[in-house]
């Protein structure tokens, strides 16, 4: 090597280590805080929140095995086995894996996350799709969210229920931010009093969603957005959780919770606030998209 070549070798090392400080994540929407690492959280009795600082992990423990619902991106796995852990118990018995939307931010882990729990993953059948293709081909986000493939075990469909130990999860399905889009609820008690505890998978459609017109994200993607809304507003709900922990205030909750409210995290008002906010939101892109008549229209079939 002379020293003309050895000099360029010197210089593409460097240029390598410098861009690779500096890399930036090429997933389409991606954000840094999504990996801020944050401790567990109690919810209720038996129901912990396990994820990072910004996305959820719901641990639900039993004597006969845990359930986790979601597990963040691939990145958070070690977070989330220590967070478990700290709360004292082993992620060996980690015996189911539930999704809520295969989304990478919510589903990255759960290879990763079988491979060091021996979990079983249970997925709604087209979000199952999606986890198995690795989130190839998604409407959305096409192939720029991609993850490390998982496959689902066992396919669940609406109002069908998961059960570890005495606690019994119930499936609801709510589309429209993905095809499988899945709310889980399930009652837990808090001090001896039973409450519903219900996780919204999302109501979120991005600016790059069509609802309606000629070509819109997927068939019928407007209807399944109406209808969620309108059938999680009918679901009572106790516990407010949901995918992000902005959207249900979990930073202000665990203060209130270490200050000794055990009832932190009852907000039956601020899961209706959330419907009401996310109802908005659609009129909004409904009326950007030329339907001023919002999901009323929706639903008698001139749209979706
Ligand atoms: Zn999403």
């Amino acid at each position: 090597m002379n020293k003309s070549s050895l000099f360029s070798l010197v210089l593409v090392v460097i240029g390598c280590t410098t861009t690779d400080q500096a890399t930036q994540d090429t997933r389409f929407m991606y954000n840094p805080d999504w990996s801020i690492p944050a401790g567990p959280v109690q919810i209720a009795d038996h129901i912990y929140q396990v994820g990072t600082a910004t996305l959820t992990s719901f641990l639900i423990t039993s004597d006969e095995g845990h359930i986790l619902i979601d597990v963040p991106l691939e990145e958070n796995v070690g977070l989330v086995l220590e967070n478990v852990r700290k709360l004292g118990f082993d992620p060996l018995d980690i015996e189911i894996l539930l999704g809520s939307q295969a989304h990478y931010d919510h589903v990255g882990g759960f290879a990763l996350m079988m491979e060091e729990t021996g979990a079983e993953l249970m997925l709604s059948e087209l979000d199952g799709e999606l986890v198995a293709n690795g989130g190839r081909g998604d409407f959305f986000l096409d192939d720029k969210g991609l993850f490390p493939p998982a496959h689902s075990s066992r396919t669940i469909s609406h109002l069908e229920t998961v059960t570890i130990g005495s606690h019994t999860l119930t499936a609801h399905l709510t589309p429209g931010h993905t095809k499988g889009c899945t709310t889980w609820s399930g009652e837990f008690t808090i001090d001896g009093e039973p409450e519903m505890f219900v996780s919204i998978c999302s109501l979120t459609a991005h600016p790059g969603y069509r609802l309606v017109g000629p070509d819109p994200s997927y068939p019928g993607i407007a209807r399944d957005f109406c209808q969620s809304i309108a059938y999680l507003r009918d679901l009572s709900a106790d516990i407010f959780a949901s995918t992000h922990t902005e959207w249900f205030n979990l930073e202000e909750k665990t203060k209130a919770f270490q200050d000794g409210n055990r009832r932190a995290f009852v907000d039956p008002e601020g899961y209706m606030a959330f419907i009401d906010d996310s109802d908005r939101a659609i009129a909004q892109k409904l009326m950007e998209e030329g339907e001023p008549d919002g999901c009323e229209a929706v639903m008698a079939g001139e749209d979706g």
